[in-house]
């Protein structure tokens, strides 16, 4: 992987309010490219996932890279994985409320409730069709990322503006 670090836009840019296009064909050298950069720039800025609407493409794309890291030490390790024309077909009952920051919120956590468990399917970057389950902290990334392609962030998921915390708070608390 030698992508490029992208610059990451952020909350107030209309882009992220977008609603994203489906991907076609995926085997495209300008999306493979796309991929790349934007494995490598989730991982240079400590993200546990990253949509492409976060650097300005309206593609519907993403990739969930759960890993420990400063902003996430307690997340799960899996091989970060580009998920494109993803697709929520089935979610639990029940809704569980968990930490969340994002890229393009620098500066702020909140507390969103999400589904505890979803039945997804994505195209790989080779094109591949995947459909499974997923659980707890990657099924959060994958319905955080899944919003920023409706043109959502995770602030428009909490009802009461006090589960919102400075990074700072955040830290103090439960860092
Ligand atoms: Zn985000």
């Amino acid at each position: 992987m030698m992508g490029e670090i992208r610059s990451v836009i952020e909350l107030g840019d209309g882009r992220l309010r977008s609603q994203a296009q489906p991907v076609h064909p995926v085997d495209d050298p300008q999306l493979q490219r796309v991929i790349d950069d934007l494995l490598t720039t989730g991982a240079a800025k400590n993200g546990v996932g990253i949509a492409a609407p976060q650097v300005a493409l309206g593609l519907q794309l993403f990739i969930v890279a759960s890993r420990p890291n400063p902003r996430y030490p307690q997340a799960p390790t899996m091989e970060p994985t580009a998920m494109i024309n993803p697709h929520i077909l089935s979610h639990s009952d029940d809704l569980v409320r968990g930490w969340e920051g994002c890229l393009s919120v620098p500066g702020r956590r909140g507390l969103v409730p999400r589904y505890r468990e979803i039945e997804v399917a994505y195209q790989d970057r080779y094109g591949q069709v995947h459909r499974h389950y997923l659980q707890d902290f990657v099924a959060r990334i994958f319905q955080h990322e899944y919003d920023h392609l409706q043109g959502m962030v995770f602030l428009d998921r909490i009802h009461d503006p006090r589960d919102i915390l400075t990074e700072a708070e955040y830290q103090q608390r439960f860092g």
